[in-house]
């Protein structure tokens, strides 16, 4: 158990970097911690250049090598707030690439039954989670619904198959989507959270056309930056989606009993492992698409547990038999 020993001996309250950083002849400050990684010292990059982390080559005198792993802790590295650092990246304009050369997570994982636990309670991750919440912007498309629960989609593999080529994106799109929104908006508010920029994700629901669907409406999109880095024992670094940040700007809509989220990796869900439901992935959309009713069977079981008054004491891996358990939820025949 490393990792456990050397974060319980970093101290609880980090200290903050002002860095500057030289890009394209200008100079942008960005304000991070010794327990933020190279990653996101890159999404803070990111906010003020636009320039996607996946784009960006850091430089800084004597680092060399070690800027390239985005899971290094910044506190593992001699930085000094006096020297300038220098990035070299390029805007993408032309947003559809992003998602074709960039490197494929295949392999979700299952973490330990006590560690998602351990992972959301640690105080490093709550410090994490404050930042963000302190940071981050939630742009309301749609105003939030009195008395409606709140549904958080994923897009990639989700929504859509973002791997497949198509002439038209239509193609890819996961059957029954807008009836499986509009549906469900009945009950629910909608936010869809991808990790990826939000270019690409206005970008990719507009050509869906789930922006301007007369049916429903979307309440919020969030994108990568609204994403936090944790630490696990046995999986390392990596990236998840805290619910507590829509929670914490909403509170009173929104809450961990009211909130389901679809997401293809149950990572995603690590701090708030309750309010997760791991979808199957939908990809191959060419030969799928006839046969996935992946979102006509979630539709049913979202309208029938959406009477209920916390959602959260479900186990939602077990959603495919919830209408033969609870027959008299039963809502559609
Ligand atoms: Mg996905």
């Amino acid at each position: 158990m490393a990792g456990e020993s050397s974060s319980a001996s970093s101290p609880v309250t980090v200290e903050e970097l002002t860095l500057t950083v030289k890009w394209s002849g200008k100079e942008y400050t960005v304000r991070v911690c010794g327990d933020d990684t190279i990653g996101e010292l890159k999404r803070r990059i990111c906010e003020v250049t636009n320039v996607l982390p996946k784009r960006q080559k850091l430089l800084y005198p004597k680092i060399g090598s070690k800027l390239a792993d985005d899971t290094v802790f910044l506190s593992q590295l001699p930085l000094k707030s006096s020297l300038k650092m220098t990035m070299i990246g390029t805007v993408e304009d032309d947003i559809i690439v992003d998602q074709v050369d960039s490197p494929e997570i295949i392999d979700d994982f299952e973490l330990g039954q006590e560690e998602p636990v351990d992972i959301k309670d640690k105080e490093v991750n709550q410090e994490k989670l404050r930042r963000r919440i302190d940071r981050y912007k939630i742009e309301l498309r749609n105003p939030c619904r009195e008395g409606k629960k709140l549904l958080v989609l994923d897009i990639d593999y989700t929504l859509f198959d973002h791997r497949s080529k198509a002439e038209n994106p239509l193609e890819l799109m996961r059957p029954y989507l807008h009836e499986f929104l509009s549906a469900v908006y009945a009950e629910y508010d909608i936010i869809i959270w991808s990790a990826t920029s939000m270019k690409w994700v206005e970008l990719k629901m507009g050509q869906l056309g789930v922006l301007d669907n007369p049916n429903y409406k979307i309440t919020a999109l969030l994108d990568h930056l609204a994403m936090i880095t944790v630490q696990s024992d046995s999986r390392g670094i990596f990236d998840c989606k805290p619910l507590g940040l829509i929670w914490a700007h909403f509170p009173e809509f929104y809450n961990s009993k009211n909130t389901i989220m679809f997401d293809d990796l149950r990572r995603n869900f690590v701090m708030n492992p309750q309010n997760g439901l791991t979808i199957k992935p939908f990809r191959n959309a060419h030969s799928n698409r006839g046969t996935d009713q992946e979102l006509v069977k979630l539709t049913q079981y979202l309208l029938a547990i959406s009477d209920l008054d916390d959602l959260s004491i479900l186990d939602h891996k077990n959603w495919q038999s919830y209408d033969e358990e609870h027959p008299k939820r039963r809502r559609h025949a």
